[in-house]
């Protein structure tokens, strides 16, 4: 009988390099809250290396955070957040009030004020300098506190 466990399930074809609160994959710097299940499965013409709305209002400092507003709403259907309209501010259209918002799911504990650039992150770390950068509720609460009770979705 044979044994047939040789499985060498090491093998990643998809190699994904952490940093910090960050990681790279496929040259694109993604927060480490995104999933990378979606990392890996954007399909086709969505996410920050195949559409620049994604890119650009998606992103913030260069690290991809999600979806823009088209491609979340006519690709996914709701099923990754309700979608970036401008830089760290999700749709509050109507029509995706019902999905969930990605700042009560996987950004949920992320201030998206403090995150820095790679390069600054890069710094930050190498210089080890503890606490210097605490810059608490200084600016735009207001959007993570805009947050819809109603219209919940329980998938
Ligand atoms: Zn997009």
């Amino acid at each position: 009988m044979a044994h047939n466990d040789q499985m060498s399930v090491e093998e990643e074809e998809e190699y994904i390099f952490y940093y910090d609160d960050k990681y790279l994959y496929n040259e694109k710097w993604y927060h480490i809250s995104f999933p990378t299940d979606w990392a890996k499965s954007h399909e086709e013409s969505t996410g920050p290396t195949m559409c620049e709305n994604c890119d650009h209002f998606g992103s913030i400092e260069g690290i991809f955070l999600g979806y823009c507003a088209n491609c979340a709403n006519y690709i996914y259907n709701g099923e990754r957040g309700r979608g970036f309209i401008d830089v760290g501010q999700e749709s509050t259209d109507e029509n995706v009030l019902c999905f969930d918002s990605i700042f009560d799911t996987y950004l949920k504990d992320v201030d998206i004020n403090q995150i820095l650039s790679i390069d600054d992150t890069i710094i930050h770390t190498n210089y080890n300098s503890d606490d210097e950068y605490v810059n608490d509720n200084d600016m735009g609460n207001s959007i993570i506190d805009c947050h819809f009770e109603n219209g919940y979705n329980d998938f």
